[in-house]
């Protein structure tokens, strides 16, 4: 994939700060935010600051560094968001650059794309920082 792909990523806008995000965790490899379309609030994407499509063209340390981010934030999000349990999914038909998907549950059959509501800033900031507050 040429240059043109990333100067059009919203992930890529993200990663490099030119899109401003409600940022939960982030590291020299990956960075974590908030859905603006969450499916539940705490709603989080964690992606490779690097562009590549899918999860699956990562290599075998990066895929396994995401699933780590993913694993060490879902307690602190679980907690700040007071949820049962952290579903995850990832899927990929929106945004072409690899993310997995952090939901915070309370019920089965919550974890669906066609309960996304679009959320404010002003409460997404406000999640962030109560999760961050748990990290
Ligand atoms: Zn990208």
């Amino acid at each position: 994939m040429g240059n043109d792909d990333m100067d059009d990523c919203i992930f890529c806008m993200i990663a490099s700060g030119k899109i401003p995000c409600a940022k939960v965790a982030e590291d020299d490899s990956f960075i974590a935010f908030l859905d603006i379309n969450p499916i539940n609030p705490g709603h989080t994407l964690i992606i490779p600051k690097k562009h590549v499509e899918t999860v699956f063209e990562l290599g075998k340390e990066e895929f396994g560094s995401l699933f780590e981010m993913s694993r060490r934030l879902s307690g602190p999000i679980q907690k700040a968001m007071a949820a049962k349990k952290m579903g995850v999914v990832i899927e990929g038909f929106l945004v072409p650059h690899a993310h997995i998907h952090l939901v915070p549950l309370n019920h089965g059959g919550e974890l669906s794309f066609s309960r996304a509501k679009k959320a404010e800033a002003k409460d997404l900031a406000m999640i962030a920082e109560r999760i961050r507050q748990q990290l």
